[in-house]
């Protein structure tokens, strides 16, 4: 064993995905207000029919992989309207495959491969959605999150970090004016509300975070 463990346990897709269904299903009323003061109201929606969308996929499938059980919350969220249905399906796509593909030995990835899983997830949402950091967007609070990740450190320290960054980036969104998504046809209004992108994101995070140590709860009474 090295002094700095940076792996995930075995178990990590299925805690990861099986937490962070949980919290955003709990998460999407806060994250639908947030929507509705600045923007068009539809992201808690979104957010909760995806969650059910993966509750199906995952019952049908049956996921065994990393690779599997992040692709069902990928598929889930392709089912899904708004911008934030495609965008967040081709970000699980991305990190899904960081999981080596069925029938290989090692299918968990290791925090490194999971980091670089989210960088890619991250140029795919913004090749196809054309945000910069600073948008007002998921991306805001994903960059730096990134960036923890690659600071190194244990793997519990370092995802506890990255999920400590993107929720005050996500919070910090809300003295930003939106450019992207429907919340930038509001001009200032969306100024002084959190973008629920962001936070949706940071929970992503936070769950990853959670599965990596056992742990179930994520916090959402920041979302407000
Ligand atoms: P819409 O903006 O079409 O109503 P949703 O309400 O489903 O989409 O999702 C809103 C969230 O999607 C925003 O909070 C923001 O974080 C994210 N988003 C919107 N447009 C973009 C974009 N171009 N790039 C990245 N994220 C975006
Ligand atoms: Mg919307």
């Amino acid at each position: 064993m090295t002094d700095t463990d940076r792996t995930l346990g075995e178990d990590f897709g299925r805690a990861f995905i099986t937490v962070l269904r949980e919290t955003l299903s709990a998460a999407a009323p806060a994250l639908g207000d947030l929507d509705r003061r600045a923007g068009d109201g539809d992201f808690g929606d979104n957010v909760r029919v995806a969650m059910k969308n993966a509750e199906k996929n995952i019952a049908e499938k049956n996921p065994g992989t990393y690779r599997q059980w992040v692709d069902a919350m990928s598929m889930a969220w392709l089912g899904v309207g708004g911008t934030s249905g495609p965008l967040n399906g081709m970000f699980f796509r991305e990190l899904s495959k960081v999981g080596a593909a069925e029938g290989a030995d090692e299918v968990t990835p290791t925090l490194e491969q999971f980091a670089e899983g989210l960088a890619a997830g991250q140029a795919t949402v913004q090749k196809y959605g054309q945000a910069e950091v600073g948008d007002k967007t998921m991306i805001d609070s994903l960059a730096p999150a990134i960036e923890a990740l690659r600071e190194g450190g244990d793997t519990s320290d370092a995802l506890a970090r990255a999920a400590e960054a993107a929720r005050t980036a996500a919070q910090a969104t809300a003295e930003v004016v939106a450019k992207r998504g429907r919340a930038s046809y509001v001009g200032d209004v969306s100024k002084g509300v959190m973008d629920p992108g962001a936070a949706a994101m940071a929970l992503v995070i936070a769950a990853a975070g959670a599965a990596a140590v056992g742990e179930t709860k994520v916090d959402t009474d920041w979302i407000s």
